[in-house]
C-alpha cells in the first residue's frame, strides 16, 4: 500500500482547518459527523478547535463492501438533538460522487439550521456526479480508492494513521 497523505500532513491541515473553523464560528459549532468514516476526522478536528462545539452523530450508507457509490443513500441512524438556530458543520470523511453529501445536506437544511456548512477532510472532484457545496476541504486527490484515517475498505483499515491507496482495489 502506498502512502498518500502522512499523518504528520494529516495533523498540519486539520489544523488550519480548525483555525478557519474557528474564526468563521467564533460563538460556536455543532458538528455532525457521517459514521463511521468520519470519527478519526471529527475527533482530531474537535480537538483542534479552540472555541465551544458540540457534538452529534450520523450513519449513512451507500456502499456495502464495493468501492463503487451504488448511488442509494440510506439513513441508518439519525441526530438526537434539533438544529433549529444552529451553526452546524457536516464532518465527512470523503466526497466522492457527492450523492451522500447531497442527501445529508438536504435532509439536515430542512431542519432549520441558522447555518449549515460542510467540512471534508478528502475531496475527489474528477469523480462528482452532483454539485455539492464543500466550505471546508482538506485534500483534493486523484480518483484512487484510499483508506486509512478512518476510511475503510470492506471495515479494514480505519486505524491508520495515514491516508493510503489501494491499488488495484482488493
Ligand atoms: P459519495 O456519495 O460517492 O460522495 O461517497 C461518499 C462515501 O463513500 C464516503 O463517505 C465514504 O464512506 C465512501 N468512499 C468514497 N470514496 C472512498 C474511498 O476512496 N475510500 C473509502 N471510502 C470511500
Amino acid at each position: 500500500m502506498q502512502v498518500l497523505i502522512s499523518a504528520e500532513q494529516i495533523q498540519a491541515r486539520v489544523r488550519e482547518l480548525a483555525a478557519e473553523i474557528h474564526r468563521d464560528h467564533p460563538d460556536g459549532v455543532h458538528l455532525i459527523a457521517v459514521l463511521k468514516g468520519a470519527f478519526v476526522f471529527l475527533s482530531d478536528l474537535a480537538r483542534a478547535i479552540p472555541g465551544s462545539c458540540s457534538l452529534d452523530f450520523m450513519a449513512v450508507s451507500s456502499y456495502g463492501s464495493s468501492t463503487k457509490s451504488s448511488g442509494q443513500v440510506q439513513l441508518l441512524k439519525d441526530l438526537e438533538s434539533g438544529l433549529e438556530g444552529r451553526d452546524v458543520i457536516i464532518v465527512e470523511d470523503i466526497v466522492d460522487t457527492g450523492l451522500t453529501l447531497a442527501y445529508m445536506q438536504q435532509i439536515l437544511q430542512a431542519r432549520s439550521p441558522r447555518r449549515l456548512r460542510t467540512a471534508c477532510l478528502l475531496s475527489k472532484p474528477s469523480r462528482r456526479k452532483v454539485d455539492v457545496p464543500v466550505d471546508y476541504i482538506g485534500f483534493e486527490i486523484e480518483d484512487k480508492f484510499v483508506v486509512g484515517y478512518g476510511l475503510d475498505y470492506a471495515e479494514r483499515y480505519r486505524n491508520l494513521p495515514h491516508i493510503a491507496v489501494i491499488d488495484p482495489p482488493l
